[in-house]
């Protein structure tokens, strides 16, 4: 790790900690694993050590007094792990007082540990799927679209359409990994009930480029952004939209402005006040996890709150920590590929704050904590619904019209 890795502002960021610590009061891998070195405070203290201890003059003064330099290779590569053995979640820099970038430079540490190659191994694995198959489960990329056939309900004319006004970008998780792949089904016979002129990519969309960056590794970002950006305007698309938060969030922040961009809780949440969704009861006492990317990171708080508030039927119920200070699931920043253990240990934090509020299921809007949260809930049977919320309005949706149908009585 060289010294050049950080610019100004970072620097000035570890020297502005106060080290008051309220980061790591709130850090759930620190709650989930005991181990206070995984908080922010703790890491900028050891990284601002290890950079003094990398500087040749620091080092010439250490010699003189027989001080042995701690930035030995072994330390190096210890920090490189314990950087990520982090979720990204960011509530660290949600609580920090002296509003510290703290997610940019984990963001930023990550790349150089990569760059120097004291990120741990299995992170290059990311890369290479990309690299080689343009997804994260290394899948043969034209089978991306191939959910569609295993519907029940699906749209007429099918998923992909030549032009369309509006592009479902599935993402790698909803479009490969089984469990998740009710969602992007749900999200779509949401469209259609609604009338959207939409189409999905197929094998035409690559990952969105988010876990490069996320392991430090967004040297291979841009060719991804152009693929992308070429793909959604041959459809002569006007609008994106995303099922999951992390590909909705690089959207936003790394690719070019040409689109309008919205998650899909804002679309849902667009559609039920147009009332173009038909929706019928759902009697069931829900709460709703906000996804870290979504939530802390695009602010989006409120519309899958709007959308809950209007499904007949359906009691909500908070969690003690909710909105921007809402527990991380365990599912982000690689966590569940460098540490399962930490990452399972996150969200049974999670599960178990829901389970209190004596909710029957959690709602949320993202592919992967729905993943992570399902994984938990099934390992250790726990009684407690995991869904997205389009699979809870396609729920609803379809009680409308079995309602609409019904035979009235005289
Ligand atoms: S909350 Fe901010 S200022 Fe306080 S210890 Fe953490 S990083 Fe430093
Ligand atoms: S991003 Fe989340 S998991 Fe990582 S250090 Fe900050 S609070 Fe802890």
């Amino acid at each position: 790790m060289g010294q050049s890795a950080f610019g100004v502002g970072q620097r000035m960021a570890l020297d502005a900690c106060t080290e008051c610590g309220e980061c790591l009061d709130v850090c759930p891998a620190v709650a989930a694993s005991g181990d206070p070195a995984l908080s922010a405070q703790v890491r900028m203290r050891t990284l601002k050590r290890l950079l003094r201890d990398r500087n040749p003059l620091w080092q010439a003064v250490k010699e003189v007094f027989g001080c042995a330099p701690l930035a030995t290779p072994e330390a190096l590569k210890e920090f490189g792990t314990s950087v990520f053995r982090c979720s990204l979640c960011g509530d660290c820099q949600e609580v920090c007082p002296a509003r510290l970038p703290i997610k940019d430079l984990w963001l930023s540490l990550r790349q150089e540990l990569s760059r120097t190659g004291d990120a741990p191994e299995k992170i290059r694995m990311i890369r290479d799927n990309l690299a080689g198959s343009h997804n994260v489960f290394d899948e043969d990329n034209d089978e991306r679209g191939d959910w569609v056939d295993d519907m029940r309900n699906a749209p007429k004319g099918g998923c992909v359409r030549k032009t369309a006004e509006v592009v479902y970008f599935t993402g790698c998780v909803g479009a490969y990994f089984p469990l998740a792949q009710k969602i992007p089904m749900a999200f779509v016979e949401i469209l259609d009930a609604a009338g959207v002129d939409f189409s999905i990519m197929a094998g035409d969309e690559w990952c969105c480029g988010f876990p490069l960056v996320g392991s430090g590794q967004a040297q291979d970002l841009p060719s991804v952004v152009a693929h992308n950006v070429e793909a959604v305007k041959a459809k002569g698309a006007r609008k994106v939209v995303f099922t999951c938060p992390s590909c909705h969030q690089i959207w936003s922040e790394a690719y070019p402005r040409e689109f309008e961009l919205a998650h899909a809780t804002q679309m849902v949440a667009e559609l039920v006040l147009a009332g173009r969704l038909p929706l019928g009861e759902v009697p069931m006492t829900v709460t709703y996890h906000d996804p870290c990317d979504l939530g802390r990171g695009g602010r989006i708080f409120d519309e899958p709150r709007d959308v809950l508030a209007r499904i007949p039927g359906l009691t909500f119920v908070e969690m003690a920590h909710c909105r921007q200070h809402c527990l991380c699931c365990g599912g982000g920043g690689n966590l569940e590929m460098i540490d399962p253990e930490l990452s399972a240990a996150m969200s049974r934090r999670k599960v178990e704050e829901a389970v209190a509020t004596g909710a029957r299921a959690i709602i949320t809007g993202c592919q992967q904590c729905v993943r992570t949260m399902t994984t938990y809930v099934k390992r250790n049977k726990v009684d407690i619904e995991v869904m997205d919320m389009c699979q809870l309005v396609a729920r609803s949706v379809a009680a409308g019209r079995a309602a609409a149908a019904a035979p009235k009585a005289a």
